[in-house]
């Protein structure tokens, strides 16, 4: 197996044109584990520790919006000043694995595998994040919705690498929750993030079907028949979570049932919708 270590994107892309089916490694906590299990044996892995481009983050604050490069741990998220302006998305990284895994995964690798129960997932679909691509013939971004197109599949190229998501700064309040088997170092069985931006409240929700599901019917239903968040009364926020569960496209697995998890949904929902009101 040949390692290389570009220093900066540049490289890296030159690299990944050179060898297309190269193994892109980022915080390598899902690598390792497929690597180990026989799931892979990549002969070229092209390595982003040191390109030091990809792990720093900005606020512009002209544009309202976050900048996030790719090799961003989940434990810069968690707390400080990016858990000021992405609430949601501290929130879903502070229920990823363990300390440990929070140090070394990166929201690349979270969007590289593309798994429907990646915790941040849920996030940038809510906050309809601009996902960004390169490669040696240049740079594009594409919406996550148009990133994401299937169980572990992306719109992205074999020789394009992810360089970052930009995000809105929240302007209205921001929440992630999930349900697995137990309450820690637990991949999700059901997942909702819920964000009111610019007065228009986004759910979008994880495990719960091929590609994370944006609730457009719930939000619709909330946006069309209630003026402002505090009308809503509780049986309100339960149709929420009843809407929100019928978008919902669940299957059972070894995990969980999709009947359980169409329930959690609604519950989910319901919660997160009451805690915004009572913000
Ligand atoms: C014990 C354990 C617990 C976990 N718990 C959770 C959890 O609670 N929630 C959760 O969502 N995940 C969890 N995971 C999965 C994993 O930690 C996350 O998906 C993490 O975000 C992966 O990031 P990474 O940098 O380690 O990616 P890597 O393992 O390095 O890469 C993952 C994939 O992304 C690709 N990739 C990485 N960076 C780039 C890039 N810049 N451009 C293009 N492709 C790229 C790689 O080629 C690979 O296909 C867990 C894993 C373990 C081992």
């Amino acid at each position: 197996m040949t390692v290389y270590l570009p220093h900066t994107i540049e490289e890296a892309t030159a690299l990944l044109e050179a060898h297309p089916h190269a193994l892109v490694l980022g915080g390598g906590t899902d690598v390792m584990v497929e690597i180990n299990f026989n799931h892979r044996k990549p002969s070229d892995v092209v390595a982003l520790r040191n390109v030091d481009e990809l792990r720093t983050w900005t606020i512009n604050n002209e544009t309202s919006s976050i900048y996030i490069g790719a090799g961003v741990p989940y434990s810069e998220m968690e707390s400080g000043e990016l858990q000021k302006v992405a609430p949601a998305l501290a929130a879903a990284a502070r229920t990823v694995g363990s300390p440990q895994i929070r140090a070394a995964g990166t929201l690349g690798g979270n969007l590289g595998t593309c798994s429907p129960a990646g915790d941040s997932l849920p996030v940038l679909s809510a906050l309809n994040a601009e996902v960004h691509l390169a490669s040696s013939h240049g740079v594009r971004s594409v919406p996550f919705a148009e990133y994401m197109v299937g169980p572990k599949r992306t719109s992205r190229t074999a020789t394009e690498m992810i360089t970052g998501v930009t995000i809105p700064k929240a302007n209205g309040w921001q929440g992630y929750s999930k349900v697995g088997v137990r309450n820690a170092m637990v991949i999700s069985v059901a997942s909702a993030c819920l964000a009111i931006q610019d007065d228009m409240v986004r759910l979008a929700l994880g495990s719960v079907g091929p590609t994370i599901i944006r609730c457009v019917e719930a939000e619709k239903w909330l946006h069309e028949n209630f003026a402002t968040l505090t009308d809503l009364q509780p049986a309100d926020c339960a149709e929420f979570g009843r809407r929100a569960a019928s978008e919902a496209r669940p299957i059972d697995d070894h995990r969980s049932t999709a009947e359980y998890r169409r329930h959690a949904i609604s519950v989910l929902a319901q919660r997160l919708l009451q805690r915004s009101i009572q913000s």
